[in-house]
């Protein structure tokens, strides 16, 4: 199988599983595992912060952010398909009880204006807004950068009215590769940060979520509240640190194969995608013909998978385990279903 469904399918490598059974541990709700300490420190100096905190997941990394940021009751301003809004489950509204201002963005984020204007003024009908949350790249998007400049000018406007701003950067190192921007320069432009060790890093499990010492202990507080204070946690550490340590520079190979398979897809009929937005490993190619849960049931039978990400959308993500000629192949496949679906 070439599977395109997700970087998140990533197998650990060979060096990450030597790590985890080499591990120091010790018990991380103690404070005590050496290895989940380096860990943090390694992710709070790439980002510039104070701290950093190591949660099970994206999802959990958002959600204590969200909760250590919010009060009950306010708002939190979000781009409309932001993986905050579209993929965690209800749980903002579930855990933290915020509700969500959307905004319609332009390739994943919207405007400094967009959110000076949505921010709600001191009146006592209102909910409060307590946090901007951005995503990058932008998953739903298809991978999209928001530029340093966008993410500055947002920042700005949050710190005119003493509004925190959380990146959801489960791809940031994939933003960073593609522009070739320090992580921590689009860091700069944020409170708080969430990364994912688990995606084209390929770490089995994990994310971090870094910033003030202070706010860092709040979210150890609300992890905790969940059921995310892990034991021996090192285990999982381990492989993120060699993540880190061997698997950001390699994204750009990703990259490039995701703007071969564009470049593949948009010289055929029935299927429609522009080169030139796929900026980095993610490809959401428009069907003209088949729907997209025919099309990647047909895909499947013939070795490739892929996931629907709307009626007529259809997603593929490239990551370490697939290759350049594992994206020919699958050009080949995909050119057969549509010939065969087209009519
Ligand atoms: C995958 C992802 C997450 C959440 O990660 P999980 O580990 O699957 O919970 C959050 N944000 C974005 C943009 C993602 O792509």
């Amino acid at each position: 199988m070439i599977d395109l469904r997700s970087d998140t399918v990533t197998q650990p490598t060979e060096e990450m599983r030597r790590a985890m059974a080499a591990a120091e541990l010790g018990d991380d709700v103690y404070g005590e595992d050496p290895t989940v300490n380096r860990l943090q420190e390694m992710v709070a100096e790439m980002l510039g912060k104070e701290d950093a905190l190591l949660v099970t997941s994206g999802t959990q990394g958002n959600q204590v952010s969200i909760l250590a940021h919010c009060p009950p009751g306010s708002e939190v301003i979000v781009e409309e398909e932001a993986h905050i809004v579209y993929y965690e489950a209800g749980a903002a509204a579930a855990l933290a009880g915020v509700q969500f201002r959307t905004l319609k963005g332009e390739r994943g984020a919207p405007d400094a204006a967009q959110v000076r204007e949505a921010i709600r003024a001191d009146n006592i009908h209102f909910p409060p807004t307590s946090l901007i949350c951005l995503e990058n790249t932008h998953n739903r998007a298809g991978g999209a950068i928001i530029p340093l400049e966008k993410m500055e000018s947002i920042y700005q406007v949050a710190c005119e009215h003493g509004i925190p701003v959380h990146l959801d950067g489960a791809r940031l190192f994939n933003a960073a590769v593609a522009t070739g921007i320090p992580a921590r320069k689009f860091a700069a432009f944020t409170h708080t940060v969430q990364i994912c060790l688990s995606k084209g890093l390929a770490a089995p499990v994990g994310s971090v979520v870094a910033g003030p010492r202070e706010w860092i202990e709040r979210a150890r507080r609300w992890r905790k509240r969940l059921g995310g204070g892990m034991r021996h946690a090192g285990i999982i550490a381990a492989p993120g640190i060699v993540a880190l340590q061997t698997m950001v520079e390699r994204l750009a190979e990703d990259h490039a194969n995701a703007r071969f398979l564009a470049e593949g897809l948009a010289a055929m009929p029935g299927i429609e995608i522009d080169p030139r937005l796929v900026e980095t490993n993610i490809v959401v190619a428009t069907l003209k013909k088949m729907k997209a849960a025919d099309f990647t049931r047909a895909l499947r039978e013939r070795g490739v998978l892929a996931n629907p990400f709307s009626s007529y959308k259809v997603r593929f993500v490239t990551h370490k385990d697939v290759s350049r000629v594992d994206v020919e192949k699958a050009l080949k496949e995909i050119a057969a279903v549509l010939k065969n679906g087209g009519h």
